[in-house]
């Protein structure tokens, strides 16, 4: 064997020259994606279809088209008229980052294993911490997406105020946490994972303005007590995903400190806004938070996923994972905070506080100030436009970039007006020159909007909404 393919596959030649070429191709995509001039979002393919091209690719196509054809099939998250699901359409520096981390690929379980990025790590987390309003007690790690991060925080609370130490014992204690039921689904995923049951996740319900309702948590907290069930920890969304609407995190702050519970905010989506001057009021209350989680592949312009999870007291993340109940600390917390694998549920994760880092040393914090606030502002206005055409209706007023509203017509029934906007969600799909969603609420489909891309702007709103209505005319007669 001469290794012709391992040689060929590690030239540092060949990696400059199709290195080169894909940079180009990327920042010709971004700038007609950007610009709107490749005027779809996504060229949609059913699934057997989408499978078909590729199997056969692998036959026949060209290896120096691949790329290529990567990106056109691909949905794109920089035009304007992408307006679907939260996640970013990243800052084309953390697109370097993540070609860095690529190729260096530390793993970081251990300090020698990436000290660069386990050191810019805790530069990253202490900002953070600080612009939370947290202590310098505070602390915290970067951690693979939002739902790992919730079950981690909720694995922390567990071993803090849980009567038994079920990491060393096992249990047949019954535990439970509370949440408001427009929650993201991992909260409850979590409990599961946790073996809390059904019964170990007490859902209270939202205000007709889709916040968790804080004058049902007293009554829910005593009956779940009674029933044997010690409560743990209330969790507060901010914003919930469907709606887009932030829990009063104050309010579930007060309560959580006077049941001595701990206080989770799953801040995923809407976390960032902990930099916005115009925002930052909605997470009032969020320096009361045990933990808190934000995402950095959603309002912070990274590429999947990154998270944050951050911690009051910077101790309660050494104790999570730790495999002794009654431990005694080898080495006080300062010396062991670069051995990162002890406080994340991975072993092995990948270089993340680059983009962080990175889009901090370049931007500053302003960066991120502009780009909540554009979107929070873009929400905003939407909603204004929505709400004055009496061809729409929201199913609350937005507080964030999430917006669910529906076409309706007043001579048709519930059912049928689901089943219009139903059919012209899956229409513009097809059509691929806007990506929005659909969610349903209370029994009723809504589209929904979450606008992740600061140069969407109110040209686009009026020509989504004009191609809407269109659809809807001969759904209507039909
Ligand atoms: C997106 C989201 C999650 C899940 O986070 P991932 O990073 O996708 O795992 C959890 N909670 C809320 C409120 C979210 O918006």
């Amino acid at each position: 064997m001469n290794k012709q393919l391992i040689k060929a596959a590690y030239s540092p030649e060949d990696f400059r020259n199709s290195g080169h070429e894909l940079i180009d191709l990327i920042a010709d995509h971004l700038d007609t994606a950007m610009k709107g001039t490749s005027s779809k979002v996504i060229n949609y393919a059913q699934p057997t279809e989408e499978y078909e091209f590729w199997n056969n690719y692998l036959q026949v196509g060209e290896a120096s088209e691949l790329n290529k054809a990567i990106i056109n099939r691909s949905i794109h998250l920089h035009h304007p008229g992408y307006m679907g699901h939260q996640i970013s359409p990243v800052a084309p520096v953390t697109a370097l980052t993540s070609l860095l981390n690529g190729i260096l690929n530390n793993g970081m379980g251990i300090y020698e294993m990436g000290m660069a990025p386990t050191a810019m790590e805790r530069v990253v987390i202490e900002q953070l911490c600080k612009v939370v309003g947290y202590s310098h007690n505070s602390g915290g790690f970067l951690t693979s997406g939002g739902t790992l991060a919730n079950l981690t925080a909720l694995l922390s609370a567990r071993k803090r105020i849980g009567l038994n130490d079920v990491w060393e014992n096992g249990t047949a204690h019954k535990m439970a946490i509370m949440v408001s039921e427009e929650a993201h689904y991992c909260i409850d995923r979590a409990a599961r994972i946790m073996g809390f049951g059904t019964d170990g996740i007490v859902k209270i319900p939202v205000t007709e303005n889709f916040e968790i309702n804080t004058a049902l948590m007293e009554d829910a907290f005593k009956k779940t007590t009674e029933k044997g069930y010690q409560i743990i920890a209330i969790v507060g969304s901010a914003p919930s995903t469907a709606t887009g609407i932030y829990d009063n995190l104050d309010a579930i702050g007060d309560f959580a400190l006077a049941k001595g519970i701990w206080f989770h905010i799953d801040a995923a989506h809407g976390g960032g806004a902990i930099f916005s001057g115009k925002y930052r009021s909605l997470l009032k209350g969020m320096n009361k938070a045990d933990s808190m989680v934000i995402d950095g592949h959603k309002m912070m312009m990274m590429p999947s996923i990154t998270t944050a999870l951050l911690f009051k007291k910077g101790k309660d993340s050494y104790n999570t994972f730790r495999q002794k109940a009654d431990y005694l600390l080898q080495e006080s917390e300062d010396e062991d905070w670069y051995n990162l694998a002890k406080r994340t549920f991975e072993c092995t994760k990948y270089m993340m506080s680059l983009h962080w880092y990175t889009l901090l040393k370049i931007y500053g914090k302003s960066i991120f100030d502009e780009f909540v606030t554009t979107l929070y502002d873009l929400g905003q206005k939407f909603g204004l436009i929505l709400e004055s055409d009496p061809s729409f209706e929201v199913a609350v007023k937005p507080m964030s970039n999430i917006i669910c509203f529906r076409f309706i017509n007043k001579d048709i029934d519930l059912f049928s007006l689901n089943k219009i906007n139903a059919t012209i969600r899956q229409q513009l799909l097809e059509e691929g020159e806007f990506y929005i969603v659909q969610s349903k609420i209370k029994e009723i489909i809504y589209l929904r909007v979450t606008i992740m891309n600061p140069f969407t702007n109110e040209e686009h709103f009026k020509e989504l909404l004009d191609n809407i209505k269109r659809k809807a005319i001969p759904l209507i007669n039909a």
